[in-house]
């Protein structure tokens, strides 16, 4: 007995819509094709537990063979197979309405890549490689009969008796000619590698089995030991040094979640390391671009997340509007915020040993999103220049008692590169201030944070101001300098400098201060790094670098300027010690340090 008839659908021939729309990601058929033969050993599995079935069950695998000389492609299972009625359902009728109106819908913009599966059309995508298929199958129902299904990819099909004698089902690919990459073992291979690893029941390839079928992220925690999340780390990016720890996520409720999120060790290039986490549903990969689901600011973290509950066939506009999504990412913030917390509070001392790589995470996380920021400033830890860690909290009651100012501002001081700024560092270090090291990427943002969520806190870079004001304070010193001296000063040193962008400022500051200071204000260098930004300052226009030259009048050696009798040896004299104050701000170079090298050789030879 031989069928014959129509593909029920209503436009004229889908598969052409599908080849052309599903372009770039042709291999997908297998992922379609496999997972739906691991589908059918489940629900022989299923029917089995449920007393619906009282045979032999079996050893259940799928088997993925190919024959370049015949070129084809045979997908086999001993799943629960179709019966001719079940094949004229299942797979004639693709084209109940919402498939329809869906191609045709999206057919026009061009958006419609994922359809397949979405709607059930993951068979047909077997249509993207092959000429013609076929299905022959047996039904594990008592007295069923073996059938096989034919199709050319129009819209006409032909069912006629199998010769299948075991319960299950082959899918067999014609490959199309267009197609013949599909007919190398290295290249099912590698599709195999990429979307069946973790497939939950044994799929062979040839003689080989290609997946694990219990992949940790499927097992409870309390079973897992450290070990066993590093191996599996090292199964999933093998070169890749141990990471610092992992999280293992388990939600059930109100959205189905499982996965492991792993803290890298972060590497200079950061693009690099991004999307390296791994999306499943239900075991079967689907991608690895999983921006959306993860917030952005945990997009460098690596492991798996596996949820039936994503749309994973939809457009990104929908998937980012999506409550599911919503949840999802709210509920991975949440979970990493209370690992972190937990680390903090149980073993401090390795949670510090980790900070280098922690904090960029926490610091990105608490810039981006409110409801982080609230709880990681408990365990957001500050670092200062002797390698000791503080929270928010514990640092400002450590700095408060010496660095509150005459406004009972707490003014916290901080170094972006302790090299260069080591000259201002000493200064504020003989009077006991403590230096932050905020010398990471993110830091600039990092401080104007927390400047706008502290209260009564200013953050003030070591070399903004000299040592001596940097903190304000009641007390002022007195000036060994008249006022008229003093003025003479400024008008010599301004002479000397001849610079409208460099601001001469005589101040009365303790003889062991550097007779001339030249800092970078701090409300000026904020203004700079934000037009360097682009952050909506270009008002500025390129900003020059406008600094205060800072000339200390009780230092002994502007006395002895003062007290030179010829101008020359003023103004020489003038020049050598801001060339020092250059110096230490590590801007002298080039002809100007040659300059200052030579006249420095020759004023020590003089004595
Ligand atoms: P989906 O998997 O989303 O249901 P598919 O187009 O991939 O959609 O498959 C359509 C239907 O065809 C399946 O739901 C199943 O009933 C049937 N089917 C496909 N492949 C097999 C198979 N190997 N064994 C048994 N039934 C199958
Ligand atoms: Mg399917």
């Amino acid at each position: 007995m031989q069928e014959k008839g129509n593909i029920s659908i209503h436009t004229e021939n889908i598969f052409p819509i599908i080849k052309k729309f599903l372009y770039s990601d042709h291999e997908i058929f297998l992922r379609e094709l496999v997972s739906n033969a691991v589908d059918a050993t489940r629900k022989m599995q299923k029917l089995a537990s449920m007393g619906e079935f009282s045979g032999e069950v079996g050893a259940l695998k799928v088997q993925v063979m190919f024959d370049a000389e015949a070129k084809t492609i045979t997908i086999s299972d001993n799943g629960l197979g179709m019966t001719s009625e079940e094949i004229k359902k299942y797979i004639n009728q693709i084209a109940f309405s919402g498939a329809t109106e869906f191609v045709e819908k999206y057919k026009e913009k061009g958006d419609e890549k994922q359809i397949i599966g979405h709607f059930g059309l993951g068979f047909y995508s077997a249509f993207m490689v092959a000429a013609t298929v076929e299905i022959h199958t047996l039904s594990y129902q008592e007295g069923a009969q073996s059938a096989r299904w034919e199709c050319d990819g129009s819209t006409s099909f032909e069912i006629t008796p199998g010769s299948r004698t075991e319960r299950g089902t082959d899918i067999i690919l014609h490959i199309a000619e267009d197609s013949e990459e599909f007919l190398q073992k290295n290249r099912l291979q590698e599709i195999l590698n990429k979307y069946c690893k973790f497939l939950p029941v044994a799929v062979f390839f040839e003689e080989e089995q290609v997946n694990n079928t219990a992949p940790l992220w499927t097992k409870s925690p309390s079973e897992l030991k450290d070990e066993d999340y590093l191996a599996f780390y090292k199964e999933l990016y093998p070169f890749s040094e141990d990471p610092l720890f992992w999280i293992h996520l388990n939600v059930d409720y109100p959205f189905e979640l499982t996965g492991v999120l792993y803290f890298p060790k972060l590497k200079k290039d950061l693009e690099l390391q991004k999307n390296k986490i791994q999306l499943y549903s239900r075991q079967v990969f689907i991608t690895d671009e999983v921006k959306d689901v993860v917030p952005e600011f945990l997009m460098l973290l690596h492991g798996v997340i596996d949820s039936p509950d994503i749309p994973l066939n939809v457009s990104r506009s929908f998937l980012q509007a999506d409550g599911n999504v919503k949840k999802i990412n709210a509920h991975i913030t949440k979970k990493v915020a209370d690992k972190l917390g937990e680390l903090f509070k149980n073993d401090r001392p390795s949670y510090e040993s980790k900070w280098n790589d922690v904090g960029v995470f926490v610091k990105y996380g608490m810039l981006s999103d409110d409801k982080f920021y609230e709880k990681a400033k408990d365990f957001c830890l500050l670092k200062n220049t002797e390698d000791q860690y503080f929270t928010l909290e514990e640092y400002k009651e450590k700095v408060a008692p010496l660095q509150t100012d005459k406004d009972n501002k707490v003014v916290m001081l901080y170094t972006t590169d302790p090299g260069k700024q080591n000259t201002y560092i000493e200064s504020l270090k003989k009077r006991s201030y403590d230096v932050l090291a905020f010398d990471t990427v993110i830091d600039n943002h990092f401080v104007g944070m927390l400047e706008q969520k502290l209260e009564n806190i200013a953050l003030k870079r070591v070399d903004s101001e000299v040592a001596d004001k940097i903190i304000e304070k009641e007390e002022k010193i007195d000036s060994v300098l008249s006022e008229e001296q003093q003025n003479a000063v400024k008008a010599l040193f301004e002479q000397t400098i001849n610079d409208k962008n460099k601001t001469v400022l005589v101040q009365a500051l303790p003889t062991y201060e550097l007779p001339v200071t030249v800092t970078l204000p701090e409300f000026m260098r904020r203004m700079r790094d934000m037009n360097g930004m682009g952050g909506g300052m270009a008002m500025f226009g390129n900003m020059p670098e406008m600094l205060n030259v800072v000339v200390n009048a009780n230092h002994a050696l502007i006395q002895k300027i003062v007290d030179a009798k010829e101008d020359v040896e003023k103004q020489s004299l003038a020049k050598q010690v801001y060339d020092l104050g250059l110096l230490s701000h590590n801007m002298l170079s080039g002809a100007d340090l040659t300059a200052f090298i030579n006249r420095s050789v020759a004023m020590i030879g003089k004595n």
